[in-house]
């Protein structure tokens, strides 16, 4: 399911920062960092699995027995310990490391986990390894930058195929079901979420799609993704139900021209909180500034969404190889709301688009 890549050489990066900083061993267990050190992703469950990279030796992936068959003959990046159900795994992890003295623990592992931990190495002093995981992840290797837009353009090609859909007449749950089954069909292991809002419900950034049925007239966010290999999609559309008021199509105007703009500030040096603030600075100066209500983007990887924020107040200068969505919206409560929202990468020369489908107001029926 994850693509080959060379988990040897990003273990060896971590340990290089584990040497910067310090920090004798990592210990990793549940969410992305799993899969992006060793291909392999463990089922959130409440048997402990646990990947612990000590700074000078080689790194050791602890799991429970009935996983074993998912993890063996992953390489020669780390080795491979089995717990059985009637062992403690947070004493063999404890066994394993020794007596570090800097632990850095991922912050998606389980607290009972950790306070075991804490319990049986009083000595250690614990902090967190995402800091230094993130570091990593943040800057794509090209191949997982080719993988991010074999999932982008899977939803562009459903944004293609949008006029296929009967919108009107229909509950909103009805018609997100069908571009979930074209998410996957167009190129996904598995459609992740589709936010479909329709007519106010479009007032509400992340709307729970539900029984609303949509009718003429309704304007509608659709936002919606699918996982590839491993990497995210995430992709808003605005449609409207027949053609729209001058109202809403003046709006749609200043969110179109507001996007381009946080497209046209992305490269390498500039400050992720400039995109943001190069796209909000069209919707102020047209006057809708108190109905953006949201950051303008979020990193996108292993997780929907990861580092970097682009958001006001994140000095983080941009670098080649993050990707991110730039997605600002217009929310007029009880009227109706827009988003446009597309995957981009910082590429040498600015700007390298992943998702590229047509961005403009789409009149559906
Ligand atoms: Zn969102
Ligand atoms: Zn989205
Ligand atoms: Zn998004």
């Amino acid at each position: 399911m994850f693509p080959d890549f060379d988990y040897s050489a990003r273990l060896g990066r971590l340990r290089s920062l584990m040497g910067e900083r310090g920090i004798d061993v990592a210990l990793l267990s549940v969410g992305a960092d799993l899969p992006y050190f060793t291909g392999y992703e463990a089922m959130p469950l409440e048997r402990l699995t646990m990947l612990a990279v000590p700074r000078e030796t080689d790194a050791i992936l602890v799991v429970p027995r009935l996983e074993a068959p998912r993890v063996v003959g992953r390489g020669d990046a780390f080795s491979t310990t089995v717990w059985g159900e009637t062992e403690d795994p947070v004493t063999i992890v404890a066994g394993i490391i020794g007596k570090p003295r800097r632990v850095a623990v991922a912050d998606p592992t389980w607290s009972v986990f950790l306070l075991g931990l804490q319990a049986a190495l009083p000595g250690a002093d614990f902090s967190s390894a995402t800091p230094h995981t993130r570091e990593l992840r943040m800057r794509k290797e090209p191949d997982e930058i080719k993988w991010l837009r074999d999932a982008a353009e899977a939803t562009d090609r459903v944004v293609d195929r949008l006029g296929e859909i009967q919108f009107s007449g229909r509950p909103e749950r009805a018609v997100a079901a069908d571009i979930a089954a074209m998410t996957v069909a167009e190129g996904h292991d598995l459609s992740t979420f589709t936010i479909l809002a329709s007519g106010p419900n479009s007032a509400s950034p992340h709307h729970e799609t539900g029984e609303r049925t949509v009718v003429g007239g309704d304007s509608i966010v659709l936002d919606f993704g699918g996982r590839s290999h491993g990497y995210h999609s995430d992709t808003t559309r605005t449609l409207h139900v027949g053609v729209p008021p001058p109202r809403f199509g003046a709006a749609f105007d200043v969110l179109a021209e507001a996007q381009s703009a946080g497209r046209a500030a992305v490269r390498p040096g500039v400050a992720a909180r400039d995109v943001d603030r190069a796209a909000r600075a069209v919707i102020a100066d047209a006057g809708y500034g108190d109905y953006f209500i949201h950051r303008t983007g979020h990193g996108i990887g292993l997780e929907g969404h990861e580092h970097p924020y682009i958001v006001e107040g994140n000095e983080l200068p941009l670098e080649t190889g993050m990707t991110f969505s730039i997605e600002p919206g217009i929310y007029l409560p009880g009227e109706f709301g827009m988003r446009i929202e597309d995957i981009v990468a910082v590429a040498a020369n600015g700007i390298d688009e992943l998702n590229r489908s047509d961005r403009g107001l789409r009149i559906v029926e």
